[in-house]
């Protein structure tokens, strides 16, 4: 043992469920494991020490060679409608080392992903290679940057150990943060596989962790539906706002909690099209951009058929209250949305009738191929981002109309940029920018490339801290951008 404080304070409260919950799960060591990346400046935010994370204990803590002393390491236990049909899942490469309490009182898993194998891996080899860990940790710590709820990244460490995909590479563990990984999914494991307890147990567990103001609550359950959907509608309005793609929204892949979890196969978009898929496995479309505030409100209703019986004993009165809080998802997303779509154009207040003003440049956009992020950063930096967009018909005949607004609004032009300036980031991870930095680090060893976009990303709303060169629009390619599951 070294002897510096390691900053840990662990509990484990979701083994107080029943372990049907759960498994407990052994270390599996990798050989001399190595940090790749360390996220210094979220260890000490979380209270924890990055010099003991640094040294020889703290990498094998991060790697899942060793479990924090006076922790009970788990593999949750899952199932999920994977593209609409139902699954028993589980962690089947990961590993919660438990819930630290930062120094302010929250609460945050701490969770190794690539770990090695569980009772939940099926086939799989409980690994994970380095260059999706790594991605992953690009694409959370933008989420975070841009103010979008997110599990975050703490570190990535990697072996001379292989693992194959398709041929030898190296594998990784990553060491994500969330405030918890119950999902959608943990929800229907209860409810298909438990006792008739299960499902309220887990419901009471859920409640009081994230949501405890709701325990006073005549019917705390009904709350939580409600709650659930409101922050998932909010969470997906702000996906969209940045051109986000989750890529997998798998019901296993949506937290109660409310935030961006398990990244895949996500990517940004950079032409606006609804329509847009990366991911390799999504042939039909089923999580394309313009598809995943449906599809948020499809995995919402299976979680509610979960707790049916708890919003109440009688089963069509509990289908009707459903029913309604659910119905709460399209108004909530929306008024999300498109308030968040003014902001974006420099109008304050929204009001209805910009919907279709909103609606009408999405159009054009599509049609025209418009790079999203850019056209808006034309908009907010007239001076430095030229689209041949502006010039079209098109274009002009909504500027008129948004003009129009622009100067019915009591706000100065002044304040009206201002406020465009908070709204519109300047560098999201392209996908250009995310494999040029993943290649040197996975190919060549160099992650100078990785850290200088992820300096980039830390704050993209400032202009003088984003370099010009990441602000590029990419070259159209012939081959469509495919991304995978992390594998
Ligand atoms: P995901 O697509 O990341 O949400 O993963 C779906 C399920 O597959 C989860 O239960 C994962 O734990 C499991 N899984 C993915 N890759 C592996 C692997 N290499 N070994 C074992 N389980 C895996
Ligand atoms: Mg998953």
């Amino acid at each position: 043992m070294t002897n510096i404080d390691s900053g840990f304070n662990l509990e484990n409260t979701y083994i107080t469920l029943p372990e049907f919950f759960y498994s407990k799960i052994k270390t599996q060591a990798i050989s001399d494991p190595m940090i790749t990346i360390l996220n210094e400046k979220l260890a000490k935010d979380l209270g924890l020490e990055v010099n003991y994370l640094k040294s020889k204990d703290g990498i094998d803590i991060l790697a899942g060679n060793k479990i924090p002393e006076n922790s009970t390491a788990i593999a949750q236990a899952y199932s999920g409608h994977q593209f609409g049909h139902f699954t028993m899942l589980g962690d089947g490469r990961a590993l919660l080392i438990g819930e630290h309490i930062r120094p302010n009182g929250e609460r945050f898993d701490i969770q190794l992903k690539g770990s090695g194998k569980t009772p939940y891996s099926r086939g799989g080899d409980g690994r994970a290679a380095l260059g999706p860990m790594l991605r992953e940790y690009i694409i959370s710590e933008a989420m975070y940057h841009l103010g979008i709820p997110t599990a975050r990244s703490l570190a990535v460490v990697k072996t001379e150990d292989k693992i194959y995909r398709g041929k030898q590479i190296n594998a990784a563990v990553l060491t994500r943060v969330a405030k918890s990984h119950i999902r959608v999914g943990t929800f229907e494991y209860a409810a298909k596989y438990g006792n008739s307890e299960d499902t309220k147990t887990l419901a009471d567990y859920t409640i009081k962790r994230h949501y405890p103001n709701l325990m006073l609550k005549e019917n705390p359950y009904i709350e939580l539906l409600r709650q659930v959907t409101n922050t998932q509608a909010k969470l997906i309005a702000k996906w969209q706002l940045v051109g986000f793609i989750h890529g997998v929204m798998n019901t296993d892949n949506m937290s109660i909690a409310g935030e961006t979890i398990d990244y895949g196969p996500c990517a940004y978009i950079d032409v606006y099209n609804p329509e847009t898929k990366f991911s390799s496995i999504d042939h039909q479309g089923r999580y394309a951009f313009g598809n995943q505030p449906k599809i948020g409100l499809w995995n919402l209703s299976r979680f509610a058929e979960t707790i049916l019986p708890l919003l109440d004993s009688n089963t069509d009165k509990a289908i009707k209250i459903a029913k309604d809080v659910l119905g709460d998802f399209g108004n909530h997303y929306e008024s999300n949305y498109y308030s968040g779509m003014a902001r974006k154009l420099g109008l304050f207040r929204y009001k209805s009738s910009y919907k279709d003003l909103i609606d009408t440049l999405l159009d054009s956009m599509t049609k025209h191929k418009v790079d999203y992020t850019n056209f808006f950063l034309g908009l907010t930096y007239s001076e430095n981002f030229e689209l041949e967009f502006y010039k079209t018909k098109d274009f002009k005949d909504w500027e008129r109309e948004y003009t129009l607004r622009l100067k019915t609004q009591e706000q100065t032009d002044e304040q009206s940029k201002e406020l465009m300036k908070k709204s519109n980031p300047l560098l999201i991870p392209r996908n250009y920018l995310v494999e040029e930095a993943l290649e040197s680090a996975v190919e060549n060893n160099d992650i100078s490339k990785l850290n200088e976009l992820l300096q980039g990303l830390k704050n993209p709303y400032e202009i003088s801290m984003v370099d010009k060169k990441f602000m590029k629009i990419p070259q159209a390619r012939s081959i469509p951008y495919k991304t995978y599951c992390g594998t």
